[in-house]
């Protein structure tokens, strides 16, 4: 069995619970940080780490933090992104259902290591249980003296909000959370300047995901150096993975980074294989958001070598041949499963959450969705798919924010890796239409 930092207590009952959780440990870290650590102490543990951004970005955390600018006179805020809506990924409402604490424990870590004196928890609208579930762990960490002032008589003070999202995939866009949390809409600002530098009420702001948040805990708790010797080169630590699709046990799991992906789809521990007893066809191995997959090319590079779980392996061969960890939300899809069906379910939702700033987004995820639509809808022509591609390469690095890319990125790999598929949607239109096919379940 694979180590597990995050998820070890997960099946403790009353594990959601101050009194339970605080049995098994929890708010250790804090006790450490505030009777014997500097700031700069945690975050040196954390540079230490190599932990980066659990959210989809892989940007190091301990470095993230240290370009925060320190201003006189200034607040400096944390702000959790809970904002979880990449397509396929349920990692972090998974946390925050299960084991709250952690987050909150995590929450005053990184708070106390940035300074900050008030920080927010900024939660997806839509997960209501999850708002009342923090609101109640907070309150409760409050009343045990771990929030408020003068936690534990340290002198630091930490003021900690849960505030619900408006409601759009786009305000998980750290700019656009900004602006959400503001009051305002959710609409992404160019950046620089990064968060760190001007970010809520133009000060220095950390905008960090909701699992890099409770990854601070083992690593304050074990020490930096400790949760560096778990996973392979760059890609330090565990990794929370929501696993998807036509797989026989669907989840979230939490991995040592390094594992092979064989291993991950295939063996008892983690996903059982492939539902029905049917053949991989496809993964998309980090949210909706990265490129798309073909079996052979998700299990091994195109060395020979064998595909990991982890930022650099997936990433392996450029967007040629490659793919991204991203939010680790593993969607797998069986033999029977119309790529195009799927592109087009995919492109439908980006244009539905494009925020509309910038042209080449707000048009082209709208060109991208009806000609998918056309395809899959058998009214189709082959000039379409070089249509496709041309308007994803006119989407792809000319947006405001990555939801353009987000969504050039799968139509562009689909079409690289099962062009044949979408020539047979224009040679065979009726059959294709005909065909039982479904949308992978994520
Ligand atoms: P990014 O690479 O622009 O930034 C990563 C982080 O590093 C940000 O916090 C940014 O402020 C910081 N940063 C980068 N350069 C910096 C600098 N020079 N100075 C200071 N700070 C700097 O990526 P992003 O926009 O934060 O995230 C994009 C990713 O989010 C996508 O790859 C996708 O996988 C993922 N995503 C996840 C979800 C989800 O629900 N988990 C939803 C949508 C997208
Ligand atoms: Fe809005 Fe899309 Fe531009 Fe992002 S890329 S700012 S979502 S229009």
């Amino acid at each position: 069995m694979g180590r597990k930092l995050l998820l070890e207590n997960i099946n403790v009952p009353g594990i959601n619970t101050f009194d339970v959780y605080r049995q098994k440990g929890g708010y250790r870290a804090v006790e450490k940080v505030l009777k014997g650590m500097s700031p700069e102490d945690v975050v040196e543990e954390v540079k230490k780490s190599g932990l980066r951004g659990r959210g989809g970005a892989g940007f190091p955390t301990g470095m993230k933090w240290s370009f925060l600018a320190k201003p006189e006179g200034k607040p400096r805020y944390l702000v959790c992104n809970g904002d979880e809506s990449e397509p396929g990924t349920f990692k972090d409402r998974y946390l925050m259902t299960y084991i709250p604490h952690l987050l909150i424990e995590g929450m005053i870590v990184s708070s106390f290591a940035l300074g900050a004196n008030t920080s927010y928890i900024y939660v997806r609208g839509e997960m209501m249980p999850q708002i009342r579930i923090l609101e109640k762990a907070i309150a409760e960490a409050r009343n045990a003296g771990f929030l408020g002032k003068n936690i534990l008589g340290s002198g630091y003070d930490l003021e900690l909000y849960v505030q619900p999202g408006g409601g759009a995939y786009i305000c998980g866009e750290e700019t656009a959370l900004i602006e959400s949390l503001e009051g305002k809409r959710g609409n992404p600002r160019i950046k620089p300047p990064f968060p760190a530098i001007s970010g809520l009420y133009n000060c220095p702001t950390v905008v960090n995901n909701v699992e890099s948040i409770a990854a601070t805990v083992p690593i304050i708790n074990d020490g930096g150096d400790e949760y560096a010797k778990l996973g392979i080169g760059r890609s330090t630590g565990t990794k929370l993975i929501s696993a998807s699709g036509n797989l026989n046990k669907p989840g979230v799991y939490e991995i040592e980074l390094g594992v092979p992906v064989e291993e991950f789809i295939y063996s008892d521990e983690y996903c059982g294989g492939i539902a029905n007893g049917k053949r991989l066809k496809a993964v998309v191995a980090g949210g909706s958001s990265v490129p798309i997959l073909p079996a052979n090319l998700i299990l091994k590079t195109l060395n020979g070598e064998n595909r990991l779980m982890s930022y650099e392996s997936l990433a392996d061969g450029g967007f040629a041949s490659g793919t991204m960890l991203g939010s680790g939300g593993f969607v797998a899809f069986d033999e029977d499963q119309c790529i195009v069906r799927n592109t087009w379910n995919y492109a439908r939702f980006y244009h539905h959450e494009s925020c509309g700033q910038c042209s080449p987004c707000r048009e082209g995820t709208g060109w991208m969705e009806k000609v998918l639509h056309r395809l899959e809808y058998g009214h189709g022509k082959l000039s379409d798919i070089d249509l496709l591609v041309d308007v994803s390469k006119k989407i792809e690095g000319n947006t405001i924010c990555p939801l353009g890319d987000a969504a050039a990125w799968p139509v562009a790999s689909a079409i690289r890796h099962f062009r044949d598929e979408f020539e047979w949607h224009v040679s065979r239109p009726e059959e294709a239409m005909d065909r039982n096919y479904g949308l992978a379940h994520y």
